[in-house]
């Protein structure tokens, strides 16, 4: 007899930023609204996702387009949106979404061959030992499969007020997602990533900017060896032991973000 946690592929890496905040929302399913710099990053998602899909079946499309999904996702979104939570009106949001979905699809996805668009993958069942199960699942969210003859690697978009800085997209702290993702892939379709990942920013603040940056190795943070454990061994232990820590040093320690931040004991609330 086994004891399995379903997991959704997206929400994996957050386990590694702060476990406590991820058990939360994922295991006692604690719940808060979406800010609407959160929703203006789904909306933005949903349009580039359905440009390239488009691309992807061959079919001509064009930037305004898709426009219609980025406004929808802003107008009725899925889920509860507390649009007080910040600055960013629902008319600012849709300028800018609007702004930063023409600049990708013009700019940066003519760049890439993608074979895959937000891939759904084989479920990856991870045996924590004790009868604990981990099994991953869902799809590759906001992430492409991308070829370029010698072989495949990831693109994984990223929109937030500091996705870009100095004309680069941020990349530190992406490599654990990026790493599931790749051996996600890998197990999925059986083809080997072999490209660096490729994280495209999409910054919400300001003059609004894409660029790309890179990263190089991502799994190798995820798979450990007898001498260095690697995420995966954590994670495993997390879940046989039941004890999921605390990081109080994290950048969504907030109650903007953590849906446990009201009876969490570790938060940081000092002025
Ligand atoms: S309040 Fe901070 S430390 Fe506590 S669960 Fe949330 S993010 Fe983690």
């Amino acid at each position: 007899m086994s004891d399995t946690y379903r997991v959704r592929a997206s929400s994996w890496a957050s386990l590694f930023d702060c476990a406590h905040r991820w058990e939360g929302t994922h295991i006692l399913g604690m719940r808060m609204p979406s800010s609407p710099r959160a929703q203006l990053g789904t909306a933005i998602h949903a349009a580039t996702a359905a440009f390239d899909e488009a691309v992807l079946a061959g079919q001509a499309i064009r930037p305004v387009d898709v426009a219609p999904v980025l406004v929808d996702e802003l107008t009725s979104p899925d889920r509860e949106v507390d649009w007080s939570a910040d600055e960013l009106t629902r008319r600012d949001a849709e300028r800018i979404g609007l702004q930063l979905v023409t600049r990708y699809c013009l700019e940066i996805a003519p760049r890439y061959h993608y074979v895959a668009v937000e891939l759904e993958v084989v479920p990856w069942l991870i045996d924590c030992g004790g009868g604990i199960v981990i099994e991953i699942r869902g799809t590759l969210d906001r992430s492409r499969a991308r070829a370029d003859g010698t072989g495949v690697g990831i693109c994984d978009l990223k929109s937030g007020v500091n996705a870009v800085s100095q004309g680069r997209a941020k990349t530190k702290g992406h490599a654990p997602q990026i790493g599931t993702y790749e051996l996600l892939y890998e197990r999925t379709t059986g083809q080997a990533v072999t490209l660096p990942a490729d994280i495209i920013g999409l910054k919400t603040s300001g003059a609004p900017e894409v660029a790309v940056g890179q990263i190089h190795n991502a799994r190798e943070q995820l798979i450990g060896s007898d001498d260095s454990p690697g995420l995966m061994d954590y994670a495993a232990d997390m879940f046989r032991s039941g004890l999921f820590p605390p990081n109080p040093t994290s950048h969504l320690c907030s109650a903007k973000y953590c849906a446990r931040w009201r009876v969490c004991k570790f938060k940081d609330d000092q002025p």
